[in-house]
């Protein structure tokens, strides 16, 4: 990894050349320049940097003309040099030790999100602009009733409340949003002037988790917070939840299986373990004609309506974007297979409605019953999703059981993996990292790389009966990836071709466009390696085995 993360800094350290000869710099060059950072960084294992160039990119405009003089641009680029790690920027290619630029605060896309509730005008602004320079986002109330409407709308990860209120009293406010604040481990810190001690045991007794006396220090006040907020994304961590549907999250659901797993070794307290893997049918046409947010409303819906029917010790977790899983002690499979009908019929009765439409949705199991002989986990899950895969091949709606016959040993042909993509270290990473697994969907690999898609469209690598994987760039010089992708669904078609487009945006114009014209997947950068094997692996698996 070290080796891409110098070859980065090699790039920027150039760039940055270029421009101290230029002096001045267009302003989409500006934008090129921290987008490719954004995308690659990431990839590399470098997050902060790619965050940092993330965050700057909002300056900037693809398309804009403007020219940049040093004035303006040395402090973008200070804020990228800043970010590399310290180790690096002792590397410099020019073997002259530099200072390292700590003064701006390195900026986080996960900012800690902050409600104010206090009717004191000069305390919240002067507060807010404190905070907001510390790398918190702070919306301010100044009623209590405001108060409780924003707490409902943009979730705040921490509240900041003021005793005395014009409307409602602070302490009544509190006993209205603990029991939900206590749920979301949402820390609520009271601030008041009076902070004689009956207030402060009310307001303890209440449910506040912190007192704290007016005037705040706020250099003091921005550490405590920082602190608050660690503690909570750890709590969130331990409990694992997933934050969309209430389900718990994939970390948890590996807990979860080992330890039924080992109790079902014990054997005397349980006699048998089943685990399902659930996939939402065609969800993506959800998306496509209802738009996200419904979609979403679909994935609430879907666990909720497990909730009603689940037995109490399952457990569900979310496994990818609409995959699910379900642990399930005490359960020998024909008693799964019951359940998870139960739900299927649940389930595709609920009637959704978007505008004048109304729709129902199903959804596909594969169970796995485990037995004792079962050593791994990712092999069980493995094969849970066989059966999953089997459900959808065989007209979805419906359950499968895991099966010996389920493993398909047609190993015949090898995949042709070719990644086009301009950046060098992507194209390095990705070879290397699958010429080292050798197999992809359990045919072994060939990798061919391109860095353009001329080159590409020009090279003689197609035949008919092989795979292909193609993990297309959107954005390369000479000729667009969406260019590319047109040509090549037009001149191959499609029938023994999987092509994954590589984004560095999440924008859904882009990715969209991508769909449309024929493109079967995408892939947001930054994405390290295993992911990108990973989801290769399943992709194809679907579509090929
Ligand atoms: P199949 O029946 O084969 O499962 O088809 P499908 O369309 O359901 O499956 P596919 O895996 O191709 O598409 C899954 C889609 O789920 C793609 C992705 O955009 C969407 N998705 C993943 N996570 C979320 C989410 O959190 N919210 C919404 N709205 N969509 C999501
Ligand atoms: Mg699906
Ligand atoms: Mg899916």
């Amino acid at each position: 990894m070290k080796k891409y993360q110098q070859m980065m800094y090699d790039r920027v350290k150039k760039t940055v050349e270029d421009w101290k000869n230029k002096g001045i710099v267009h302003e989409y060059e500006m934008y090129h320049f921290l987008h490719s950072i954004k995308g690659t960084a990431g990839t590399i294992g470098m997050v902060k940097l790619s965050e940092e160039a993330e965050a700057l990119l909002d300056y900037t405009d693809a398309e804009s003309e403007k020219l940049w003089s040093k004035t303006e641009w040395v402090p973008f680029v200070e804020r990228i040099e800043s970010t590399f790690e310290p180790s690096l920027s002792h590397l410099k290619s020019d073997g002259v030790e530099q200072p390292l630029n700590f003064d701006t605060p390195v900026r986080q896309t996960d900012v800690p999100f902050i409600l104010v509730i206090d009717d004191d005008v000069e305390f919240v602004t002067h507060t807010k602009a404190f905070l907001e320079r510390e790398g918190f986002q702070i919306v301010i109330a100044l009623t209590g009733e405001k108060g409780l409407e924003l707490f409902y709308q943009v979730k705040p990860n921490l509240i900041i409340l003021d005793q005395a209120l014009p409307d409602i009293d602070g302490i009544e406010l509190l006993k209205q949003i603990f029991v939900k604040a206590q749920k979301d481990v949402v820390p609520i810190v009271m601030v008041s002037t009076s902070n004689c001690e009956e207030n402060r045991i009310k307001a303890y007794e209440m449910g506040a988790t912190d007192f704290i006396a007016k005037p705040l220090n706020l250099n003091v006040f921005v550490h405590f917070l920082h602190n608050r907020i660690r503690y909570r994304k750890h709590m969130l961590k331990q409990i694992g939840e997933d934050e969309l549907t209430g389900a718990y999250n994939r970390k948890y659901l590996e807990r979860e299986l080992s330890t039924q797993m080992a109790m079902l070794k014990q054997g005397e307290r349980m006699a048998a373990l089943s685990f399902t893997i659930v996939d939402i049918d065609h969800f993506k046409t959800v998306n496509d004609r209802f738009g996200h947010p419904k979609g979403d409303e679909v994935l609430k819906e879907f666990v909720h309506s497990f909730m009603e029917i689940k037995a109490p010790t399952d457990t569900i977790s979310r496994y990818g974007g609409e995959e699910f899983a379900i642990v399930m002690p005490n359960t020998p499979k024909t008693e799964a297979f019951e359940r998870i009908k139960a739900w299927r019929q649940s389930f595709s009765n609920v009637t959704f409605t978007a505008g004048d439409d109304t729709f129902n949705v199903t959804f596909s199991a594969g169970i796995k019953e485990v037995t004792i002989e079962d050593e791994h986990l990712n092999r069980i899950i493995e094969q849970a999703d066989k059966a999953l895969y089997h459900a959808k091949e065989t007209g979805r709606n419906k359950t499968q059981f895991y099966k010996e016959a389920l493993e398909y040993t047609t190993l015949k042909d090898f995949v042709t993996i070719i990644i086009v993509d301009d950046d060098e270290v992507v194209r390095q990473m990705l070879t290397h990292h699958f010429n080292k697994r050798g197999e992809v969907a359990g045919r072994p690999v060939k990798v061919r790389t391109f860095p353009d898609g001329v080159a590409f469209l020009e090279g003689s690598w197609y035949q008919t009966d092989q795979q292909f994987m193609i993990l297309l760039d959107g954005r390369m010089p000479k000729m667009d990836g969406i260019e590319v992708l047109q040509k090549l669904r037009e001149t191959y078609g499609n029938k023994n071709i999987v092509i994954s487009m590589l984004t560095a945006r999440k924008g859904e114009v882009e990715v969209a466009r991508a769909l449309n014209l024929g493109a079967d997947d995408y892939m947001v950068k930054p994405f390290n390696a295993n992911e990108v094997a990973a989801r290769i692996d399943r992709l194809l698996e679907r579509m090929i085995n």
